[in-house]
């Protein structure tokens, strides 16, 4: 029997980007062997396409990305060799655009915009979206370069928020009038259709590789938190790496293996065990 082919899926944030330096020096170190091995490596993160564009040239993968929390897909053009609408358009919206079919999920960022604003109109909630402010607020309240906040609030299926949490109970009530949710995504909160999970979006993709490869796969997630749970459920091997400052999320799982090494530390090491030692059995 032809031998499994490894997949990788991963989240970004604290994962395989340092939380506050943003370094991936330990995961540049691993990704020519990855490569070597044409192991697909497909990001699940919280980021937007352009944000996630920016790693993908940097660390040179072309494979396809899961965007904005499980919000929609990327997926590149020829990337599968067959037809995905077949597969895909009985369950998620279906659009090509250059260079990409993205597959959604649920509700547009736009949709989600003006649900957001009829929320706050009859209840006057405080909360304020990234999409209401400029790229220099957004980049003085994260960190991030103006650049970089610019690409952060270009967002297609999430809109991140800042809420005193004392309001949530009552906002997370309203979202889900509308069919929308709120998640913690470690600094803040996103706003997204009740449907959108990196779960999902992990799901939907295994069943185009095990396609794709013509037999068995073998998958592999990694993550720093919570909101990375989805996504750990759907794997084969559920990775989990130290989160910043030290420690690991509580998180209970079958089978999930606790890396030493905070953020891509931990990444290096867990990676670099599992594909040496299938490697090396194969
Ligand atoms: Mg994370």
């Amino acid at each position: 029997m032809a031998m499994a082919k490894l997949v990788i899926f991963t989240d970004i944030d604290g994962t395989i980007m340092d939380l506050t330096t943003f370094s991936m020096d330990p995961v540049l170190d691993v990704i020519p062997k990855i490569k070597e091995y044409k192991i697909p490596i497909i990001f699940a993160s919280a980021k937007t396409k352009t944000e996630q564009e920016k790693i993908r040239k940097r660390l040179g993968i072309r494979d396809p990305f899961i965007v904005e929390n499980g919000g929609g897909i990327y997926i590149p053009h020829k990337y599968f060799n067959f037809s995905l609408e077949k597969i895909l358009e009985d369950y998620f919206e279906i659009k090509k655009t250059t260079g990409y079919t993205i597959v959604s999920v649920g509700k547009d960022y736009k949709k989600i915009q003006s649900i957001l604003k009829e929320i706050k109109s009859h209840t006057n909630l405080p909360f304020i979206g990234f999409g209401d402010l400029t790229a220099k607020e957004v980049s003085r309240l994260t960190g991030l370069s103006i650049k970089d906040a610019r690409n952060a609030k270009q967002r297609d299926f999430d809109e991140t928020i800042i809420i005193d949490e004392k309001y949530l109970p009552k906002l997370k009530e309203e979202l889900a009038r509308y069919g929308l949710k709120c998640i913690f995504g470690g600094r803040f909160y996103h706003i997204m259709d009740k449907r959108a999970s990196k779960g999902l979006c992990v799901n939907t993709l295994k069943k185009l590789y095990t396609k794709k490869y013509n037999d068995s796969i073998i998958t592999i997630g990694c993550g720093d938190s919570k909101n990375d749970l989805t996504m750990l459920k759907e794997v084969d091997i559920p990775i989990l790496v130290e989160k910043k400052g030290g420690g690991f999320t509580n998180i209970s799982l079958p089978g999930l293996i606790r890396v030493k090494g905070e953020g891509p530390i931990g990444w290096k090491n867990g990676i670099l065990n599992i594909i040496e030692k299938y490697h090396s059995n194969n």
